[in-house]
């Protein structure tokens, strides 16, 4: 059996274990400490944001900027409906719920067009939402400025949800780097990783100041334990923040190498019929956390599930394009402004193995098999 060729696996560099051995010697066995401290700082001077709050994932991110943001029980939240679950559930923790908006062809992001209309729409009844969070997906950013200036003209907070875009651009900044709460994972998966953990940036610090609070139980400073209002157990450990500050030191290494599985996979492919992959706007810079693709199958001579079933047969992973939110059986019950684009991109779309550790033996091993699927008549070509 070929070894399994995975989806997006770990990439460690050559200081993680340095400095894990570093926080282990020093004793800082807790959610804070000189790591944590320091891994805050570091991210705001790599990603140009102003401040930032280590915590224990990006799902805990994502609740706590709906509870700053000051969302609760009735209110209405927009959000992308192509996303991945974690953005929507923090939604449902504070008593709110989605209202699931489409994606446009350009960035498979959230479609500004509709969040506009919808807006003028709201705005003219006095029914506005009280906040949207924005997915940039696949390592792409959303087109930001024009479902920025909505939220801005109607008073509505923005939440932007970079958990997959951690070192992209937009118009030469970090999608989220300037906003007010910005959220980011380091899940084994993403782009690079301390095995589990996010964080919350923001451009006023009493945002991060009160992340941090909310985080830890929401002590008061009093020498005994003193609580106004109701805490969490969100802080990221300084084990894990000593993993994360290694990997920060490489995220432009794992980003070119990222780019470079696409570029080398678009030339796998050539001109084969039927292969389209996830487009790249003027003025974005996708770090192709994953190499997307559309499988046309009546260009292609097999459909995404046939092709990925084959793949999985070769024991290499590959996964369907995130299925919508307002597909969910959790979310039933859940509007959604459109949705056919979404349910289309799902329907054709699949995420190829994407690892800043894959190799060029390996690119071809998954083209090839792709080629080679049963389903595709002797026509077409095979490798
Ligand atoms: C991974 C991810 C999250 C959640 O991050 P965790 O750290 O796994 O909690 C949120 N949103 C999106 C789009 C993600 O891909």
């Amino acid at each position: 059996m070929n070894e399994r060729i995975y989806l997006s696996p770990p990439h460690m560099g050559d200081q993680e274990r340095e400095l894990l051995l570093d926080a282990f010697d020093s004793n800082w066995i807790a959610p804070l400490g000189p790591h944590v401290d320091a891994f805050e700082q570091e991210f705001c001077e790599v990603t140009g944001a102003c401040h930032a709050a280590a915590l224990s994932s990006g799902t805990a991110a994502i609740h706590l900027a709906l509870i700053l943001a000051g969302v609760g029980p009735g209110d209405e939240v927009l959000v992308s409906t192509l996303t991945f679950s974690a953005t929507i559930n923090p939604i449902y923790y504070v008593g709110a719920t989605p209202v699931f908006v489409d994606s446009d062809h350009a960035t498979w992001n959230m479609d500004p067009a509709l969040v506009c209309e919808e807006m003028e729409r709201r705005a003219a009844t006095g029914n506005l939402p009280k906040a949207l969070i924005l997915v940039h997906l696949y390592g792409q950013a959303a087109d930001t400025q024009p479902i920025a200036d909505a939220c801005e003209k109607y008073g509505i907070a923005l939440i932007e949800d970079a958990a997959e875009a951690l070192g992209a651009r937009y118009h030469g900044e970090q999608p989220g780097a300037s906003a007010r709460f910005a959220i980011y994972s380091f899940n084994g998966n993403k782009i690079i990783t301390n095995s589990g953990g996010g964080m919350l940036t923001s451009n006023d610090p009493s945002v991060t100041e009160a992340a941090r609070k909310l985080s830890t139980q929401a002590r008061e400073p009093a020498p005994h334990y003193q609580h106004k209002e109701i805490g969490y157990n969100y802080r990221m450990s300084n084990l894990l923040a000593a993993v994360g500050r290694g990997q920060l030191h490489v995220l432009d290494q794992r980003v070119d190498a990222r780019r470079a599985n696409y570029d080398e996979y678009t030339k796998l492919f050539g001109d084969t019929p039927g292969i389209h992959f996830m487009p790249e706007p003027e003025g974005f810079r996708s770090t192709r956390w994953l190499t997307c693709v559309l499988i046309n199958p009546k260009e292609f001579g097999a459909s995404r599930e046939q092709v990925r079933k084959h793949l999985e047969s070769l024991n290499i992973e590959a996964r369907p394009v995130w299925k919508p939110m307002h597909q969910q059986p959790a979310f039933q019950g859940s509007p959604c402004i459109g949705g056919k684009v979404a349910d289309h991109l799902f329907e054709l779309g699949l995420c190829l193995p994407s690892g800043s550790n894959l190799t060029g033996e390996q690119r071809e091993r998954v083209v090839s098999a792709m080629l080679a699927t049963p389903t595709r008549p002797a026509a077409f070509p095979r490798v």
